[in-house]
């Protein structure tokens, strides 16, 4: 069942049975749904009663598989290039089949052909111009201007959605309260924490919505976390077990039990150490 929020008229924060969270964004002439989840419910017809007929285009933040497989319901999907290596694999049977395990051992029900539903092939989202140096584009959808910003960090084709109207900002991954920066195709930490922060510096962002939370954060939460992990607290961070295969540390910025996980060795070697 996927429970939809509405944060400001015109956005609303859905979450889906397996917990992880999409925007619907609609201005009075078109909307735009930001990520699909785990496909473990049929966002298609959960949105279609709220955007009234209007044109949907369905934008990807990043390639990973608890963003992308609800793309099944889907006839077209957009995701930045550099994101469609990640989008295959995740689309893939073995991580599927994952994703099946997690469901079973939570009590979501799955459709019958969870494992087999084909997802369409990405279109690659142009961005055309530049903002803070990152690729971007602008859409209007009737009264609520969007600017779609491309950011490396949680993967090189990271994707993230200012609304001016609103100086929202919708990171996707590549800011949560428990910020994942260890999968192989993440940027090092330091890159990432700049990218964050030119972003940060460039933008008027007051609000913040991510996709493993349901509710707004205020724009300096995130700012706070991000400059928090300075080289010298990623130095000390302590290793956890995520993959056997990846030197994953844990670092946690001041305050708010909000923790960063990420590839210490790629660390050390962009820290030249
Ligand atoms: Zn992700």
């Amino acid at each position: 069942m996927i429970r939809v929020q509405s944060i400001f008229p015109g956005i609303d924060h859905l979450t889906d049975g397996m917990g992880v969270c999409m925007t619907l964004l609609q201005g009075t002439e078109r909307a735009l749904l930001f990520d699909t989840g785990y496909g473990t419910e049929d966002v298609r017809q959960a949105v279609a009663p709220l955007i009234h007929g209007k044109e949907l285009t369905v934008l990807l933040s990043h390639g990973h598989h608890d963003h992308i497989l609800g793309s099944r319901w889907f006839s077209r999907v957009f995701l930045a290039r550099e994101d469609f290596p990640e989008y295959r694999l995740r689309t893939g049977l073995p991580q599927r089949e994952k994703v099946a395990a997690q469901a079973a051992a939570k009590g979501v029900g799955l459709p019958a052909d969870f494992l087999t539903a084909p997802c369409p092939g990405p279109e690659a989202f142009l961005l055309p111009d530049r903002t803070a140096g990152f690729p971007s584009r602008q859409l209007d959808l009737g009264g609520l201007d969007l600017l779609v910003i491309q950011v490396p960090g949680h993967t090189p084709g990271s994707l993230m959605v200012y609304v001016e109207q609103r100086q929202l900002l919708l990171t996707a991954d590549n800011w949560n309260p428990c910020t994942w920066l260890w999968f192989p195709s993440a940027v090092p930490a330091p890159v990432w924490r700049e990218n964050m922060l030119k972003v940060l510096d460039a933008l008027p962002v007051q609000q913040v919505l991510c996709s493993h939370h349901s509710a707004l954060w205020d724009g300096e939460v995130p700012r706070r976390f991000i400059a928090g992990l300075t080289d010298s607290r990623l130095a000390l961070a302590v290793p956890v077990s995520l993959d056997p295969s990846v030197d994953t540390r844990q670092a946690s910025p001041d305050g708010e039990g909000m923790v960063f996980v990420f590839d210490y060795s790629k660390f050390r070697s962009c820290a030249g150490a």
